[in-house]
């Protein structure tokens, strides 16, 4: 205990007397009370601990502290707690799926879904026809199965979910044949060979990294053997000298051996987006219809829904997954069910997905309509903040996202902002950290705002913020 320790505690100001500073008297009737006074005694707390660590006069002069300062950091501490964490974003980055920004936004539809089931019960689990308890799986299966041509669907927490329950009940103590080629790591090092480890299936890899032929599979069939799994890699591509062996060639295969063959999609999608401008990604209609016994796909990559994983395939292996017990631990909620039935129903006119589902209205717009908002934000900036900012367009590829054709680089258009009387990355912070928060790329010195993923019912609050923080850029520094 360091000497005079009494006496420096001195320098700890009293409760009542911080109560009283601004920047907590102004949150009087913001917060509870008890709330404000125990957010100061720990800010004290913390100040006394210091105080009793100082090694002399110097260092305890140096933590002393005024009441106004103690009021500031009980109060930024207040708003943090009470300010919500996960906040609206306007995505301005141009990577459509971005899954740090919560991959795809839902479709109106899907939200009015949330509405209607969140604030009430629901039957879930209960078949009203007949008053009986009944399976929250019901409610999604004939839908997929109406969609994509499929036996038998089931749906979990999320793809990887999807996976390690398809390869636990398929192959637990048992062999899986795959290529070298295709253990992929998706974003969250999320790694193919990491989940078949815990679902219990032995991985054999086959082929190289680059070609593998459908007579490494066959070589690598032993007794052991249970299934043949193929997975797409569709957050990158082996481009080049590369051989792959084709769903239809492994069903062949495993048709001939007797056994099983599952495709993971990842990012599979409902609807062929090729006729669309953008390259063609398999559709889990025609995993299904080359034979694949069992299908995953992410529910919230291309397909633009909650997050989900959707199992389809063969009834006899879709059933044995809902008998097992690891179902219940990946299950998912009636509000992932109500948007998931909602955000599928579009598919049943893919006119109607095209035009309601916001990930692929951003993906398939033309760059001439982008080309023409963006012209118009700039112009109006120009109005407003010319004095404040040089603006530009420029034209750069966006991308698709989300572990979701890698070689796709769409054409796109930016908003540039290059702000005279602040710092660019100020002004990125600044967007950042309003609501809605506005993500941006900063480069060299300037400020991309990318049209190919804002949405346009964004864009009059994405002006609105740009001009107020422009216009006070001076005030701001
Ligand atoms: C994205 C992806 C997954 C994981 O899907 P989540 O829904 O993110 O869990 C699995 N496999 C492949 C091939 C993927 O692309």
């Amino acid at each position: 205990m360091a000497q005079g320790q009494n006496n420096w505690l001195r320098f700890l100001p009293a409760v009542d007397k911080v109560l009283l500073e601004e920047p907590l008297s102004r949150l009087r009737d913001k917060y509870p009370h008890h709330l404000l006074v125990r957010t100061v005694q720990e800010v004290i707390a913390e100040q006394r601990d210091a105080l009793k660590k100082a090694r002399g006069e110097e260092e305890a002069l140096a933590l002393k502290i005024s009441p106004y300062q103690v009021a500031e950091k009980a109060a930024a501490i207040l708003d943090n707690i009470f300010k919500q964490s996960l906040r609206p974003v306007i995505n301005a980055t141009g990577i459509v799926l971005h899954t740090n920004l919560g991959r795809a936004p839902l479709p109106d539809d899907a939200v009015k879904a949330l509405q209607a089931i969140a604030p009430s019960y629901c039957n879930l689990e209960y078949a009203l026809s007949e008053g009986v308890r009944g399976s929250r799986y019901h409610h999604l299966e004939s839908l997929l199965c109406f969609l994509t041509g499929a036996e038998a669907a089931l749906v979990v927490n999320n793809n990887a979910a999807a996976v390690l329950l398809a390869l636990n009940t398929l192959a637990a103590g048992k062999e899986v044949v795959v290529s070298r080629g295709q253990l992929v790591e998706i974003g969250g090092s999320f790694r193919i060979p990491e989940v078949m480890k815990q679902s219990g299936a032995r991985l054999v890899e086959v082929g190289t990294t680059n070609k593998t032929y459908l007579s490494d599979y066959r070589r690598a069939v032993s007794s052991e053997t249970a299934l043949l799994l193929k997975v797409h890699t569709s957050n990158y591509r082996i481009v080049g000298f590369t051989s792959d062996v084709s769903i239809e060639e492994l069903v062949g295969l495993g048709r001939e051996l007797g056994l099983p063959v599952m495709e993971d999609l990842g990012s599979g999608v409902f609807l062929d987006l090729a006729p669309y401008g953008l390259p063609h990604e398999p559709t889990a209609q025609e995993s299904i219809k080359a034979g694949a016994g069992v299908v995953t796909v992410s529910g919230d990559k291309l397909l633009s829904g909650p997050q989900a994983g959707i199992i389809l395939g063969k009834r006899n292996y879709i059933d044995a997954m809902k008998k097992n017990q690891l179902t219940r631990a990946l299950r998912v909620d009636k509000l992932t069910v109500a948007a998931l039935e909602a955000t599928l129903k579009l598919y049943l006119q893919p006119e109607n997905a095209l035009e309601k589902i916001p990930v692929l209205k951003l993906l398939t717009c033309p760059v001439e309509s982008l080309l023409a908002r963006a012209e118009a934000l700039a112009a109006r900036l120009e109005e407003e903040v010319r004095q404040h900012a040089t603006i530009q367009i420029e034209r750069e590829e966006a991308l698709v996202g989300g572990g979701s054709m890698p070689q796709a680089s769409l054409p796109s258009c930016q908003l540039v902002i290059t702000p005279h009387h602040m710092s660019t990355s100020n002004l990125a912070y600044k967007l950042r950290m309003g609501t809605p928060a506005i993500v941006a790329r900063v480069k060299q010195g300037r400020l991309y705002l990318d049209l190919r993923s804002i949405q346009q019912s964004e864009e009059k609050v994405l002006l609105q913020r740009l001009i107020e923080l422009l216009q006070g850029g001076e005030a701001l520094q």
